[in-house]
């Protein structure tokens, strides 16, 4: 099952994916909260599923996908996780080793934006850069979880992007700025819901810039892993319905390209991971 947030900026509603349709779940059900964070902390996808399965006989509220705009995927999760250095090859071409311990900073929600939107390049900033990731989203609130039980606290995944200003992150200690710049956190352009996908480690995952593929890497590559994730960070840190963590990028990232490159106004990316769509935006 596809779930979507779709809609103007900041007035997103909840839908389902049926064939090429969105349907829009509060126009079915008052029962339906109107975000997707509350549809997955009162535990509602059965009643998505039940309205998913009668979608055929519900023509008014059925939206053609291509004439909606999809938002991110989660709007306004308590937080977002992003892991550093999380992949093999990522490691690699910076001349570094795999940590031995995840690696994580926080991305504010201001940064998400939904599929096709319009990233504001960032004032002042010289070197943004792409990366693209596998997120999942938490699908209860998870303490202290055994690594053996982590999987039944996932709602689902999606594709991410990880947009960051490289000349701040080099400058400044703390990674904030350089990772919460409006827009800089594509998410999307649906949450597939985790029985859709058997294995989150054998997906391909990939990006290009103007349909030049800069970034092409499979998850297996992945040292710390779904699971692991959610039992280590839960360890210390709650995680509620809807947060989102970003798993980390592989290789081929701008910065350690030879030469660097980076993004300029007007440029297309569009970042695919295998079952999970495609996900586009352009930089603004
Ligand atoms: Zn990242």
């Amino acid at each position: 099952m596809r779930l979507v947030s779709f809609g103007p900026a900041g007035e997103e509603r909840p839908g389902v994916v049926a064939g090429d349709d969105v349907i829009d779940l509060c126009a079915v059900s008052a029962r339906i909260p109107r975000t997707v964070r509350e549809i997955l902390a009162g535990d509602h996808l059965d009643d998505v599923r039940a309205i998913l399965a009668r979608a055929g006989s519900l023509p008014s509220a059925r939206n053609p996908l291509g004439a909606v705009r999809l938002g991110p995927a989660i709007t306004n999760p308590s937080k977002i996780v992003c892991l550093g250095l999380n992949y093999a090859d990522h490691a690699e071409e910076q001349g570094k080793s795999a940590p031995d311990s995840p690696m994580m900073f926080l991305k504010g929600p201001n940064a998400l934006c939904g599929d096709g939107d319009a990233v504001p390049y960032p004032p002042g900033v010289e070197q943004f850069d792409y990366e693209v990731e596998l997120a999942f989203v938490m699908g209860k609130r998870a303490r202290r979880v055994a690594r053996e039980d982590a999987y039944g606290y996932v709602a689902g995944y999606a594709v991410f992007m990880d947009l960051t200003a490289r000349d701040l992150q080099a400058r400044e200690k703390q990674w904030f700025r350089a990772k919460s710049t409006d827009g800089s956190g594509p998410l999307g352009p649906w949450l597939t819901t985790r029985d859709e996908i058997a294995d989150p480690h054998a997906l391909s995952i990939s990006l290009s810039v103007n349909g030049e593929t800069v970034q092409a890497s499979r998850t297996d590559r992945m040292t710390f892993t779904v699971d692991y994730l959610v039992h280590y960070i839960s360890q210390t840190a709650t995680l509620e319905p809807g947060d989102v963590i970003a798993t980390g990028t592989p290789a081929g990232v701008g910065v350690y390209r030879k030469p660097p490159r980076f993004l300029a106004p007007g440029d297309r990316l569009v970042a695919d991971i295998e079952g999970l769509g495609t996900l586009s935006c352009r930089i603004g």
